[in-house]
């Protein structure tokens, strides 16, 4: 069953900063023709460095940060098209998880009240019922029921990690969206924190996606793996495909920084392009492929022609010019876009058919 569908979701910032020296009007492509689906209780890793949309992205599927195109699918409905109290009631199949426990938990509230909002909001449950279900929700994430009346700050990082895990579950979701959920923790409390994640997954069946610039923990813990540069997938596969035979340069390069500790694992690798230069600004994008200022293997074409995603094993898509043409599926025909042209269009200005 799919619980998550994003098909061509773009996000583009306004920009009005003339005192900055930027044009009026100018805008940042923050997360360009994203497309994404995700199955019942499946892991998807988003990865990418700083700036690359993965964090728009996630916003973007829990509704913290609303679509300027495409559509995004929640149990099968497109949730872009749905009046205000509908989606609201659609997307509380869907909760996030933040990057930092301190500042996405209220201060003034104990962990029993923090827990206990979401029913609340959604009005589920008699007083009694609610109370409840947050000392199962407790049990589930493993805090001990002591710490129901202490405050957050009163915690450690990992245990109010865990509140906003169990915040989180506290409405049945089908989708928990985690935004570097172990990123403020230290490696054993990580360890802890990923560990309670995989017995959610295997228990209640829920699908995660974890955003994450930690390639190390996305190897360990997902299924399956994006890999974004600029707002687009360039890549996407099996973890066991993504890490074991990266095709996209960026994603050959960005692994590069993976230490290997094994020497005989390290000396079965293939050479491994260093990742050089700086993300360039959303709002400046390359035109042809993005990476193209970065890239070693860079052809004359790269500059002006938009890669599109090609398929090069079953489930495994990369959008780079290095690999034969897409199928026709995959095409996008017919238009032409301000940070480049389709494959298509390109072959009809060269004369192919
Ligand atoms: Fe490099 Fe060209 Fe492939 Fe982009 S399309 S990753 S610039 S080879």
């Amino acid at each position: 069953m799919t619980v998550l569908r994003l098909d061509r979701v773009s996000k583009v910032f306004g920009i009005v900063q003339r005192w900055l020296g930027r044009r009026p009007g100018a805008e940042v492509r923050a997360v360009s023709e994203v497309s994404l689906a995700l199955d019942k209780g499946e892991r998807l890793g988003l990865v990418g460095e700083s700036g690359s949309g993965k964090t728009t992205t996630a916003r973007l599927i829990v509704g913290l940060t609303r679509a300027s195109a495409g559509r995004i699918e929640i149990g099968g409905r497109d949730v872009t098209a749905l009046a205000p109290a509908d989606e609201r009631h659609i997307r509380r199949t869907v909760q996030m998880v933040f990057q930092d426990p301190l500042s996405s938990l209220n201060p003034k509230k104990s962990v029993e009240q923090i827990v206990m909002l979401p029913l609340i909001a959604q009005k589920i449950g008699s007083a009694r019922e609610r109370l409840d279900r947050v000392k199962e929700l407790l049990d589930q994430v493993g805090l001990p029921q002591r710490y129901r009346h202490t405050r957050p700050d009163r915690l450690s990082g990992g245990q109010r990690q865990r509140v906003g895990i169990a915040r989180a579950l506290a409405i049945n979701p089908d989708l928990l969206v985690l935004d570097e959920p172990t990123a403020s923790l230290d490696v054993s409390v990580q360890a802890r924190v990923l560990g309670l994640l995989g017995e959610l997954q295997k228990k209640l069946g829920i699908a995660q996606i974890m955003v994450s610039h930690n390639l190390g923990v996305i190897r360990h813990v997902a299924d399956r793996v994006a890999v974004m540069y600029l707002g687009r997938i360039v890549e996407e596969g099996s973890t066991a495909q993504i890490f074991g035979s990266p095709a996209h340069p960026y994603t050959q390069a960005l692994f590069s920084a993976i230490p290997v500790i094994d020497p005989a694992e390290r000396a079965q690798l293939p050479e491994r392009p260093e990742l050089k230069g700086e993300v360039t600004s959303a709002a400046y994008i390359p035109s042809g492929c993005a990476f193209h200022p970065r890239c070693p293997r860079a052809r004359p074409d790269c500059s002006s022609v938009r890669p599109e995603p090609t398929a090069i094993a079953a489930g495994h898509t990369v959008s780079c010019h290095l690999y034969p043409l897409p199928t026709l599926p995959l095409l996008r025909r017919g238009r032409s876009e301000p940070d480049g042209v389709s494959r298509a269009e390109h072959d009809q200005t060269v004369g192919k058919k």
